[in-house]
């Protein structure tokens, strides 16, 4: 069974990435009263105690959502990730985070769905016993599989409202995990053509990491974004994650420019050396179907 615990990572770097641009997207959602799904096919245990003894062990979140904290100069997105990490730490203190399901939960309104896969046994009973501390609401619109979250999604494609979001966030523990969400990622699309799909993935020195960012940017989707934020540089033994990356299909129209402003700002504030730095790409349309020619 697998090692990783997001409790020891929980706020780091890379969830600063990866949530605010969560937080960004289910906002836009909320523009409309449609209702919508969201599925999280690797949801970990929910919401995480910053003191902890495994959180203070690597103590990662002091240099990802700590440094953001007391900060008055946040773009637009950023400020409003941490709003919603400060509505969890009502007493100013920042002692807990939540993770993608709460940061979804958070956000829904009562006609919207929940759906959360996660595997590893502890975890999961984290997640349900973290459930049960909810209203009724939040109860009644999730549901928990204790099953494999890549597999499981496509059973749930398309979502009866055709409107939602699926967020892939596997651990890379199995670089096996690299095949299966290039795979995945091609399920969604093509079972849920119009839905948006993100994709968290790190910045590592394996060949399968590079090359499945390189396979999703030649999909054929109608919208793409891809943003990376690198923080230092990379070890030789590659321990320690230097960065990491989100690419999402069928974004929110917002997002690239909300990212603009962001991704500077984000390479500044979190970088820990001169390696710092982010790169960010929006396609729209990459693939356009030719016209026919008429004669
Ligand atoms: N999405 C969470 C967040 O942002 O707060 C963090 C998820 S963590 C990076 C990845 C989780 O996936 C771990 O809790 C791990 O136990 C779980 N996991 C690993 N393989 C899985 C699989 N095939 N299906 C579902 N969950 C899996």
């Amino acid at each position: 069974m697998f090692s990783y615990r997001h409790a020891f990572h929980a706020g780091n770097h890379a969830d600063v990435l990866k949530h605010a641009i969560l937080v960004h997207t289910l906002d836009y959602f909320n523009r409309k009263d449609a209702p919508y799904w969201v599925i999280d096919t690797h949801a970990g245990a929910g919401l995480y105690s910053l003191d902890s003894d495994w959180a203070a062990k690597t103590s990662e979140f002091a240099d990802g959502i700590g440094r953001l904290w007391e900060r008055d100069d946040l773009p637009p997105l950023l400020a409003d990730y941490v709003a919603r990490i400060r509505a969890f730490n009502t007493n100013g203190r920042l002692k807990r985070y939540p993770g993608s399901p709460w940061l979804t939960l958070d956000a829904l309104r009562p006609s919207d769905r929940l759906r959360l896969f996660e595997m590893h046994p502890t975890e999961i009973d984290t997640l349900v016993g973290n459930l049960e501390h909810m209203d009724r609401t939040a109860q009644r619109q999730t549901t928990i599989y204790g099953d494999d979250g890549f597999e499981g999604v496509k059973a749930l494609l398309p979502p009866p409202t055709r409107r939602g979001m699926v967020l892939i966030d596997p651990s890379y523990e199995d670089k096996n995990d690299y095949r299966r969400t290039l795979i995945t990622v091609k399920e969604c699309v093509k079972r849920f053509a119009t839905g948006t799909i993100a994709v968290w993935y790190p910045l590592v020195q394996r060949r399968e990491a590079s090359e499945m960012a390189r396979h999703f940017e030649n999909l054929k989707v109608k919208s793409w974004l891809h943003a990376t934020l690198t923080v230092k540089k990379a070890t030789i033994d590659g321990y320690g994650l230097h960065g990491s990356g989100m690419f999402l299909i069928n974004p929110p129209w917002t997002l690239h420019d909300a990212l603009k402003q962001t991704m500077p700002y984000l390479a500044r504030e979190l970088g820990q050396d001169e390696r710092a730095s982010f790169t960010l790409q929006y396609r729209e349309n990459p693939f356009p179907v030719p016209k026919k020619q008429s004669d």
